[in-house]
């Protein structure tokens, strides 16, 4: 396929804008400006581009942004979506909103996480239009809200749209991302008897008891290690997070309560964690009648393996293979990515968007070179993804 041209100036405006905005989730960080301004300045984007375009509330003043590029009909449709928010910007190194470019970078909170990406769609999207491509399938793109927090953007989007794939331009180095880990919030509770803590032969201790609990959970841990890993993502994990019980140095605790996360693999649903548990529980409590415990698991993502055949994923592969002559390889993400409630819904959805520095970090920078080869193998995989009328 010819490459189609796209103004690399004109992509790096778009993501200084995008950058000089400040996005900060304020749920995550209190008193963050939160994603109606930047939600604006990219509807009025979408406007100048002539897409279809429209703002959804995930919150107050909280927008999503969806634009639409109506397809003639007869192919297939891809959504490329990212997130507007950032985290907070304490303790930075540099000017989080001043966009400067220095040696091939740009620098600035979200630059990498990834407004990035974003301006990469809005490019390749520019570039295919400027060219008069005109697409068979529906090409959407759509900004989310809250990433950074629990999804509320995404969340309402996956519900309202329709499209036979999916690319989140997340900074996955230029990798394409077909797998990825899911995760599970639980928490146990163990009971005792408050009494002073002289009467030993009356007392129970929650926080004994809970200790029997963490020793479980170390063995579940370590049984892992046995089980076989998948290829992209290797092995389950649980940790403890958080722990609170006890009234005072001299009674003994009525209550113990432990908040645990279990990073899960695909097949693994939240049922399969609290069965997991609930054997656990089930044993500690014929080891010891007055063991009495409940544990609950309260929050579960979905994690997503993609067969490697699936068109979108074997033309990103092509084309990015086609630009930088070396053999893509797959990769897993062990962190949660919102592709996952993408793909439960009915939308495959890989990762894939440009390289930089670390996302949460002091110094947060985008690689220029990385945003130009990202945007070049977008605009291929769109218009062969989503089929050409010539
Ligand atoms: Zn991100």
């Amino acid at each position: 396929m010819a490459q189609i041209p796209f103004d690399k100036q004109a992509l790096l405006t778009v993501l200084q804008n995008l950058v000089s905005i400040n996005s900060i989730n304020p749920t995550l960080v209190e008193g963050g400006a939160g994603e109606s301004e930047i939600s604006a300045y990219v509807l009025q984007t979408f406007e100048q581009m002539g897409l279809n375009s429209r703002q959804d509330e995930a919150a107050p003043g909280r927008p999503n942004v969806i634009g639409r590029l109506e397809g003639a009909g007869g192919g297939p449709s891809l959504i490329l979506n990212g997130h507007l928010d950032t985290v907070g910007v304490e303790g930075m190194e540099i000017d989080p909103f001043d966009p400067v470019v220095r040696e091939g970078r740009l620098y600035g909170r979200g630059s990498l996480d990834m407004k990035g990406g974003i301006a990469c769609f809005i490019a390749a999207t520019q570039a295919i239009l400027a060219a008069g491509v005109k697409l068979k399938g529906d090409l959407i793109l759509a900004c989310t809200v809250d990433e950074e927090y629990e999804s509320i953007g995404m969340d309402r989007l996956k519900s309202q749209i329709q499209a036979t794939a999916g690319i989140i331009t997340e900074p996955s180095g230029l990798e394409i991302v077909i797998a990825h880990k899911g995760f599970s919030w639980i928490e146990i509770e163990t009971r005792g008897k408050a009494v002073h803590g002289s009467m030993h032969d009356v007392g129970v201790d929650a926080i004994v008891h809970m200790g029997k609990m963490l020793r479980e959970l170390e063995k579940l841990n370590e049984s892992f290690y046995a089980t076989v890993a998948h290829k992209l993502l290797g092995r389950p994990t649980i940790h403890a997070s958080l722990i609170g019980g006890g009234i005072g140095l001299s009674t003994y605790p009525d209550r113990c309560v432990l908040k645990v996360e279990r990073r899960n693999l695909p097949h693994e649903t939240g049922e399969d964690v609290q069965n997991e548990i609930d054997a656990i529980l089930a044993h500690l409590r014929r080891e010891d009648a007055n063991f009495e415990a409940s544990g609950r698991v309260f929050f579960t993502q979905p994690g997503a393996d993609l067969p490697q055949d699936i068109p979108l994923v074997q033309i990103l592969s092509k084309n990015l293979e086609g630009q930088t002559s070396t053999k893509s390889e797959f990769k897993g993400w062990a962190a949660w990515p919102e592709a996952g409630l993408l793909t439960a819904a009915g939308i495959p959805t890989v990762l894939f968007g440009p390289n930089g520095h670390d996302p949460h970090a002091p110094i947060e920078y985008v690689e220029v070179d990385s945003l130009m080869l990202c945007t070049s193998v977008l605009v291929d995989t769109i218009i062969e993804y989503c089929g050409r009328v010539w």
